[in-house]
Order: C-alpha cells, then structure tokens, then sequence
C-alpha cells in the first residue's frame, strides 16, 4: 500500500442534518471506489481482520485457517483461499491510493536453474521435476496500467459520488436531483469541507460500503463510536431481504447437485449443523474465492449488502451512458470479474468464469545461441504436478461437519455434541433430513453466506422442510410411511 500517499476530496456538507451530500472527485477517488468491486471476498474478509460484517464470511475464512493442511487436496488450496488473487491486480497496482495488499505480479519457480520447468501463483504447489516451487520472481507483465489516464476510468472530467455511492459526471442536473432526493430546499445549510483520504480511510470506506447507506457521513462526519455496530447494520439489512427477490437463472440445464444431511432442531426451528461431503465444502470455500462484482451480478444487484449495488450500477451508467470506461476489457473486470487461474473448482455448480492459465516464454542461453523455451503455470490445487484445471479444494473421501454459523470441521462425534449443547437444543429431539443443492440452492447459500449469522438455517429451514414433507406425505398417502425418524428430501 502507499504508506503516507493522501488524496484530496472535496464534500458538500448539510450542516444542519450533518451529513454528506456528494463528494467531488476526479477519477482517482472513482477508481479506487469501483476497485471495490474487483475484489475477491476472502481478501475483503483478511483487510478487514475478520470484521468485515459480511454475514458468516468471517467465520468461513477462520474454518479455512483452523482446518489443518491434510484436510484439503494441497497445503497450497488454504493459500488460494486465504489469499486469493485478483486478476486486476496488476491494473489496481495503477490505483492512487492501493486497496489490497498483495503483489500481483509475483510469481514462484521451484530452485532449479535455467526456468525449464513450471511456476505458480501460489508458493508451496508441487513442480513437475517434483520440487517445491518456492523460489519468488517478478513476472514481466505488459498489461502493467500505465499513465496518468486513470485505472477504470478515463477522462478529465470530475465526478459527484452521492453519500451511498452513486457515481455520475458533475452536472447541475445531477447535484439538483441530489439536493431534492434529500430534500434539501435551503441552499444555506449546505457547506464545503475538504478531507483527506489515506490507506486507513479506504479500508474503512470498503467496509462501510458494505454495511451501510451513507458511508461518507460514517466516515468523514461521525464519531468512530457513532456509528452502528456491524450486527445492527445486519438487522436492518435482514428486513430488507424478505423484500428483494433474488432473481435465479434457469436451472433447467443443472445436472450436478449436491447432497447434504441435515441436523434439526425443530423445537427452535434451527438447523443445527450439516454433515457433509467435500462437494458442499467445495461449494462454501470457494465463496471466499469470488469477486465481489461477480457476486453482484450473480445475485442481480440484489445482494443487500449496504450501498455497493450503487457502485455496481454506476460502472453500467459511467459504461453504457457516457463511455467512460477506458476499456470494455475494464468494464469486464469489475461487472463480471473472473477467478485466476486454476480457482475454479470442479464441485462448485455457480456460473463463474475462469481465466486460462498463463506461460512464460524464457530465453536460454546455448552453444547454437539463444533458444526459446516455455514455462507453464501448473494447478495448485493437483497433488500431481499438472496444468489440467478443475480439482478441489478440499480433501476428498471425508465428511465435514459445517454448523449454522459456518464452521466448518472434519466430522467428529464430539464436536457434535459440542454443537448441540451450545444451541442448548435436546439431543433427542434433532431430526435427519436430507436436502439437495444445484445452482439456485447454492445462490441461495452464497446470499446467505453474505448477509446472515444463521446460514443453514436460512436456506433449509425446519418449517420449510416440515411444509415439504407434508406435502410429500400428502403425495403419497396410499403409500405406507416409513417408520423412525422422518426423512425430507428437499429441491428447493
Ligand atoms: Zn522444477
């Protein structure tokens, strides 16, 4: 990050109700606001220490760092998802003020001399002469932003970025339609400030981007204590969600779908924890691999998550309105980033794209003179040295236990009971129902994920099952019931 780099932004303040109305900025602040967007979640959850308020993502991410190596295909796979890359991380390297820390255009090579054999963007993945690759190198990278026209975003012209992020041209239609939206009537409440904008600020921006609907007010006019806590944010963002309708794409064409046994308490209408294969482990894990635009246009601009759909739509409008994007290659990158190479997962059923995977050309100094060699990026994720893509993330042939909140561990009898005794539910009266996810069930998971505490209990809750499996009883009522413990199969 560029320690002490401050930017300059000017704010229009409403003095009397202390609040931001819009920020003028030119394209360095807008740059930095739409980076947002390129960014994978697990690396939203690492800047912000596990604080993120993004529903049980933190927890996510901590199961990924407590799950010992040997849980999953590689020791590399926890790197992937503690660390994911950002394919514009080259490009953000261009930002004034940076977001994410990582250095993109580093690379490892296992020792040996002369560049014949493979690299990865992980250290630690297995070379194909059966090496460790950990040497790190700096890859040459031509896409490396150049200039002073900006990342994202080109031209000269200054912006107006309302106090939930909308980001338009400066024009006086576009302050008087602010100053109406706010009812602002009386021109002299309003006054000019000027603020600086440093690494911390724009971390706390991210975050506040993702909680709330006015993070300038929260960071430039309130007192740090001010501002609500994260779990309040989450309260009001669940009453929102009964509202929004996520729209699912067709799932017709799915065919791949995930088994899952489920634990109930229907006493308190809680699904206890979930005993799991590593498809659904898979499928959690790799949430964390995922940009955060990619979410959005996943979940339509519907993810409830503070004012970022805001931002997600201002690139439509700054794109499609007044070609202000410097590339349709950089419209891509934050309205439909992919994952880097080899992230992708074989079990995880949502449509993501992939980027391919990358070679490097080495010269070679020989008696003939220089020859030309190539070296390829390899999958981290293969126990065998490879550049197939696909694999998995987590081990395979083993059952996980994943609670409500999203822990996720190797299954284990007593953990269970731990489990059970911190819901303070009877151990005889938890229930087996078994459900079965394809792509909606898991876009149900990932907004979930995003936005709640409770997450199998959200998407599989025990009123729903029980309303299923009447039905299904209704169904088959020639039929004899099968004795025991009653068993739902649930498609959502
Ligand atoms: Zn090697």
């Amino acid at each position: 990050m560029s320690g002490s780099m401050k930017l300059s932004l000017k704010l229009l303040v409403d003095k009397e109700k202390s609040r931001v109305v819009f920020a003028e900025s030119d394209k360095d602040f807008v740059d930095i606001l739409f980076s947002f967007l390129t960014l994978p979640i697990g690396t939203i959850v690492r800047l912000l220490g596990k604080k993120s308020s993004l529903g049980a993502m933190d927890r996510l991410y901590e199961s990924v760092e407590n799950l010992d190596a040997r849980y999953f295909q590689t020791a590399p796979c926890k790197t992937m998802l503690l660390r994911p890359r950002n394919v514009s991380g080259v490009q953000c390297e261009g930002l004034a003020l940076r977001v994410d820390d990582l250095e993109p255009l580093v690379y490892y090579r296992c020792p040996k001399k002369g560049f014949t054999c493979g690299f990865s963007s992980v250290p630690g993945v297995r070379c194909p002469c059966g090496q460790v690759m950990e040497v790190p190198f700096l890859a040459n990278n031509l896409d490396r932003a150049e200039g002073s026209d900006g990342v994202f975003v080109r031209g000269p012209t200054s912006f107006l970025v309302s106090d939930d992020l909308s980001v338009r041209p400066v024009s006086t239609d576009a302050s008087l339609a602010l100053f109406q939206k706010l009812g602002i009537e009386d021109g002299s409440v309003l006054q000019e400030r000027n603020v600086e904008l440093g690494a911390q600020e724009v971390l706390n921006l991210l975050k506040r981007s993702l909680v709330s609907k006015r993070p300038l007010t929260d960071i430039f006019l309130q007192e740090p204590d001010m501002i609500d806590d994260a779990d309040k944010s989450l309260k009001s963002m669940m009453a929102v969600i009964t509202q929004t309708r996520v729209k699912y794409r067709s799932t017709a064409t799915d065919s791949k779908r995930i088994n899952v046994k489920l634990f109930l308490s229907k006493e308190s209408d809680k699904v206890v924890y979930a005993e799991a294969r590593e498809d659904l482990v898979d499928q959690l894990f790799s949430f964390l691999t995922f940009p955060l635009g990619s979410i959005l246009k996943l979940l339509d601009k519907h993810s409830s998550l503070g004012c970022i759909d805001n931002l997600y739509e201002s690139v439509e409008l700054l794109s499609n309105s007044y070609n202000y994007m410097k590339s349709k290659e950089c419209y891509d990158m934050l309205l439909a980033p992919k994952l880097p190479p080899y992230f992708g997962c074989d079990n995880q059923l949502l449509d993501i794209g992939e980027m391919c995977s990358q070679t490097i050309k080495v010269g070679h100094q020989s008696l003939d003179g220089i020859k030309t060699k190539y070296s390829y990026e390899m999958n981290p994720k293969l126990q065998t040295s490879g550049t197939e893509t696909g694999g998995g993330f987590a081990k395979g042939m083993m059952t996980f236990m994943v609670t409500d909140e999203m822990e996720v561990t190797p299954l284990s009898p007593i953990s269970a009971v731990h489990v059970i005794n911190k819901l303070m539910v009877p151990i005889n009266g938890l229930e087996e129902a078994h459900a079965s996810l394809g792509e909606a069930e898991a876009l149900h998971l990932l907004r979930a994920c995003l936005i709640s505490r409770t997450v199998l209990s959200d998407v599989f809750s025990p009123s729903l099952l029980t309303l299923l499996h009447e039905r299904w009883c209704c169904r088959n009522r020639s039929k004899t019931l099968p004795q025991g413990h009653p068993t739902t199969s649930l498609q959502l």
